[in-house]
């Protein structure tokens, strides 16, 4: 099997440095060589304020979609307005540097979320794919893909698609609006798809949250998504006020730690599991629904994104899930015969 050692990813943070060539890392820390690094979007397991202070501190390059920068400016504390190493792309822009450039695609995973594209003038044309979505229509044109391994490829046997998910998540939720508590919780971005799908806040404007979903929701407004008017801070005196105003309290979070231990009312966990499941929303006691709705491609649509990209080498990541990049490895080896092992594998050689 055809290997490439141009392309490896380190563990050297609570996840993998994905090195594409010397000049470019994404989403980790930069070696002593690398000029650039590239974040592809804004949840926590791919960007990381200490990330982007060592990279400011060792005068290297960050550089960052505008969305992911408007995002990732709501909850960090470094410098994202105007560093000088700072440099901010637009989706399919081009960053050109010093023998090589730099170029982001939307994967339609959240919002600023992209793939990354390196033209490297010595070593020819690499990529990671991120997270991503169900509805890419626009993929990097690489050689050698890393890609992201959250789903292995596997869940062939679903019954429902996405949209159906969402789609009876809404209904659900207003069926049981204004009757009782509502409480949401679900990941940063697919929360805020979730509110913008419902779209009922013009009739019920207020919802209780945290600052970090007020300041995500805020950036998603911007972005033309519908989003509560109001958010009160947990804990605040609004929350306290709107108790005594309104017979049902709509909470939303991006983690179930927002709600008590013993939370009032309807409880939707929103989570990619159960994929296989007869229905998407399945009652886990009679306060508490899961929802399998997610913002990553699953199943088939993982291998076909590899199909669309036509790689000549494929390393998949084993830092959030070993088993997971071995699975997805083996099957596009299998199913598309391209080369293709775990960044674990591909460090014992
Ligand atoms: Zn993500």
């Amino acid at each position: 099997m055809k290997i490439s050692n141009k392309i490896s990813i380190v563990k050297d943070w609570a996840y993998g440095s994905i090195h594409l060539g010397n000049n470019v890392v994404c989403d980790g820390k930069t070696k002593d060589n690398t000029n650039v690094a590239v974040f592809s979007h804004a949840h926590q397991d791919h960007i990381h304020n200490d990330l982007i202070a060592d990279a400011y501190n060792k005068d290297k390059r960050v550089l960052m979609s505008e969305l992911t920068r408007q995002l990732c400016s709501t909850f960090m504390l470094v410098n994202l307005e105007y560093d000088y190493n700072l440099r901010v792309l637009n989706s399919n822009e081009t960053e050109s540097f010093d023998g090589f450039s730099v170029k982001l695609i939307e994967s339609k995973h959240i919002l600023g979320a992209s793939q990354i594209e390196i033209n490297d003038d010595k070593i020819g044309m690499m990529g990671y794919s991120g997270d991503f979505g169900e509805d890419i229509d626009d993929y990097i044109d690489v050689d050698l893909l890393v890609m992201d391994s959250s789903y292995s490829g596997e869940h062939n046997n679903r019954k429902w698609s996405m949209e159906d998910a969402m789609e009876a998540l809404v209904d659900d939720i207003k069926q049981n609006l204004g009757k009782k508590d509502i409480n949401l919780i679900a990941d940063a971005g697919l929360l805020q798809k979730i509110l913008h799908n419902l779209d009922i806040w013009d009739e019920h404007p207020n919802v209780i949250g945290t600052k970090k979903e007020k300041g995500w929701c805020k950036v998603y407004e911007k972005a033309m998504y519908s989003q509560p008017n109001n958010i009160f801070l947990k804990g605040s005196e609004e929350e306290r006020q709107l108790k005594f105003q309104e017979e049902s309290i709509f909470t939303i979070g991006h983690s179930r730690s927002v709600l008590g231990d013993v939370p009032k009312g309807l409880t939707y966990l929103v989570k990619n599991i159960g994929i296989e499941n007869e229905t998407p929303i399945n009652e886990v006691s009679p306060n508490v629904k899961r929802v399998g709705v997610s913002s990553h491609a699953t199943g088939r649509k993982v291998i076909e994104y590899v199909e669309k990209v036509k790689p000549e080498f494929v390393l998949t990541d084993s830092s959030r899930n070993q088993s997971n990049a071995e699975k997805l490895s083996k099957l596009i080896r299998e199913e598309l015969g391209i080369p293709s092992i775990s960044s674990e594998e591909h460090q014992k050689i």
